[in-house]
């Protein structure tokens, strides 16, 4: 299966799930309406529409509380505070997703320039790149934007998050 087959399967499957939930005869074929969940516009702009938010305006790029961020549009866990760092980009910035397969990476060739692009395995989200300049032990950063994360606090996480969120 190719990557672009199985992106429209997904695609198709995500649908159909939602759809399934609206009821008969209600059924919207604005796909900015038809996703699962609510996203505020700017939110739908760069998860759906692989947009990016300003640099330095986004809710946590400065951020430094103790927890988990989660992705905004289907609440997989993403990103642990603790692999969180300050890089001065402008964007909230990570060494490395929570579990292995938490994230996605592909190529991005868009705007001229070759990049690698960081969806959430779980919706298929754009929520970012990742780059090849960050800090021990990975050497990698993650720059995420902060629109397509939402923040559960250490104490709540287990209240609110389960332990295996596959
Ligand atoms: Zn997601």
């Amino acid at each position: 299966m190719t990557l672009r087959t199985f992106l429209i399967a997904s695609w198709a499957l995500l649908s159909a799930s939602c759809q399934a939930q609206q009821p008969q005869g209600q059924q919207d074929t604005n796909r900015a309406s038809s996703w699962c969940g609510e996203l505020s516009p700017d939110a739908y702009r760069v998860l759906r529409e692989q947009g990016t938010e300003p640099r330095f305006s986004g809710e946590f790029w400065l951020h430094d509380q103790d927890g988990v961020y989660v992705c905004m549009s289907c609440g997989a866990r993403l990103f642990d505070s603790g692999t969180k760092f300050k890089s001065n980009s402008g964007w909230p910035s990570f060494f490395q997703p929570e579990g292995d397969t938490t994230v996605d990476a592909r190529v991005d060739l868009s705007h001229g320039m070759r990049r690698i692009e960081v969806t959430c395995s779980v919706c298929d989200g754009h929520l970012g790149h990742v780059f090849e300049d960050g800090p021990a032990p990975t050497g990698l950063r993650y720059c995420i934007n902060s629109v397509a994360l939402d923040f559960v606090p250490r104490d709540s996480v287990d209240i609110l998050l389960k332990k295996d969120p596959k």
